[in-house]
């Protein structure tokens, strides 16, 4: 009998990678065979699975969305993810759309999706367990097609209010997930063989389940025996970044030396309009203690460009504070209106041209400081885990743990092995160029 096959394509940020992950589970468990989006023949099922974090990021869901369906003109298309909470009723009227799912349906397409489809034997689905407050439970098992690193949701939602920000709309109040959970899970990975998994939530500083903080949880995951790597992404600046240092450290051999932590502005004055947490001061404190902690660190950020009333003044603050910082990545974002928060009703918004203009600069800022950050690694060893071979036959294309590009070389097919090297020169195409220590058999 031909398979019923489903193939989801993730649209946006890493805790997205990780809830495809648990959709992927969730569609096995119904019997689907899960495809690549790419495959020869169209999917029965497509899930979208989107993101709204800025309006750019939504019109380029609705453009994916756009070509799947002329690529897949038989589909079944279910579009989920942010930009369904946000705009669940502009979505339900898409020719291009089946079915629209918030955020929160996802956890049960086992219950909603045979209605629809008609192609699946009833089946019982195990009721959801009690949790204490505060915690919740997904009742699926991240499954990762076609990737040499695995994303597990520890996290979900936001109690912030940053005046820019329609994620708090879109996933709801902070929330942490199952610790039991997030333990097989993690298990499940490392026996699937993978060497890098990615902790990721809207912010994983807030996990808290019972007496189980994020330090807490770092701790017991690196106790899993197995050759892998714990990389944490969506990291707020807070005060909690101090015992997750802490921990990051004692584990140093099992956690990336990386922290990317969003700042949004180096300018104090927009940072207060932006109603965020964390001034600059005490980001430099972080920065510091992190730097202090942890060799070799990779500090990334995130900064925002054209917040309504940034002026040429407030930029140069902001460019100041952030050479001052050296970062080892800046991602730079034009600031985009969402409707619905605070920031789309201020006055004063910045011209497109001055916006397109400072987008330059911090560019400029983000290259020097990458490479400046990259070259400060030769001479030293770290462990690099190869994704995929660069063309040229002996060549291999991979990421260190301070998530900097390095291309090794070697005769044997090492794709997806984590290996450990030393960095020895930096490459015109932005790299590092290693010699591996540990060749594998
Ligand atoms: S911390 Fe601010 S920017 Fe980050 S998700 Fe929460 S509200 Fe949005």
């Amino acid at each position: 009998m031909k398979p019923i096959t489903a193939a989801v394509i993730t649209l946006g940020c890493r805790l997205n990678q990780a809830d495809s992950a648990l959709l992927n589970d969730r569609l096995i468990r119904l019997g689907f065979q899960i495809v690549s989006p790419d495959a020869s023949s169209s999917p029965n099922l497509i899930l979208v699975n989107s993101c709204t974090v800025t309006e750019t990021a939504y019109k380029k869901s609705k453009q994916a969305l756009r070509s799947i369906r002329a690529e897949n003109p038989q589909s079944f298309i279910v579009f989920t993810g942010c930009a369904a909470d946000v705009s669940k009723d502009e979505l339900e009227q898409n020719q291009d759309i089946d079915l629209v799912l918030t955020n929160e349906q996802k956890k049960d397409i086992e219950t909603i999706l045979p209605q629809y489809l008609a192609l699946l034997e009833k089946r019982d689905v195990p009721a959801a367990p009690k949790l204490a407050k505060g915690i919740f439970a997904e009742q699926a098992q991240g499954v990762f097609p076609f990737r040499s690193r695995a994303f597990i949701k520890v996290q979900e939602g936001c109690n912030n209010s940053c005046s820019y920000c329609i994620v708090p709309t879109a996933r709801g109040p902070e929330r942490s997930r199952d610790l039991k959970e997030i333990t097989a899970e993690f298990r499940k990975a490392v026996d699937d063989g993978f060497h890098e998994i990615v902790l990721t939530g809207v912010n994983t500083c807030h996990y808290k389940a019972g007496k189980v903080g994020m330090p807490e949880l770092i701790d017991r995951l690196c106790e899993i025996p197995g050759d892998f790597r714990i990389r944490l992404s969506s990291t707020e600046p807070c005060d909690e970044l101090f015992p997750i240092v802490d921990a990051m450290k004692r584990n140093a051999a099992k956690v990336c030396e990386f922290l990317h932590l969003p700042l949004q502005s180096g300018c104090d004055r927009i940072l207060k309009a932006m109603n965020r947490h964390c001034g600059t001061a005490k980001f430099a404190e972080y920065a510091a203690y992190a730097r202090e902690a942890i060799p070799n660190l990779h500090l990334g950020t995130d900064i925002i460009v054209g917040f309504p009333g940034e002026t040429d003044a407030d930029f140069a603050e902001s460019l100041k504070f952030l050479r001052k910082t050296d970062f080892a990545n800046i991602h730079v974002f034009p600031y985009s209106p969402r409707s619905g928060t605070p920031a789309a009703d201020m006055s004063d918004k910045v011209q497109k041209t001055v916006v397109a203009d400072r987008i330059e600069q911090l560019k400029a800022l983000k290259e020097e400081c990458a490479q400046k950050f990259a070259k400060s690694l030769v001479g030293t060893t770290g462990a690099v885990l190869i994704e995929t071979n660069c063309n040229k036959k002996e060549l291999w294309d991979g990421w260190s743990g301070n998530y900097v590009r390095t291309i090794v070389s070697s005769e044997s097919d090492i794709a997806r092995k984590l290996l450990r090297v030393k960095f020895l020169r930096f490459l015109p195409v932005g790299a590092l160029f290693a010699e591996i220590i540990n060749e594998p058999g």
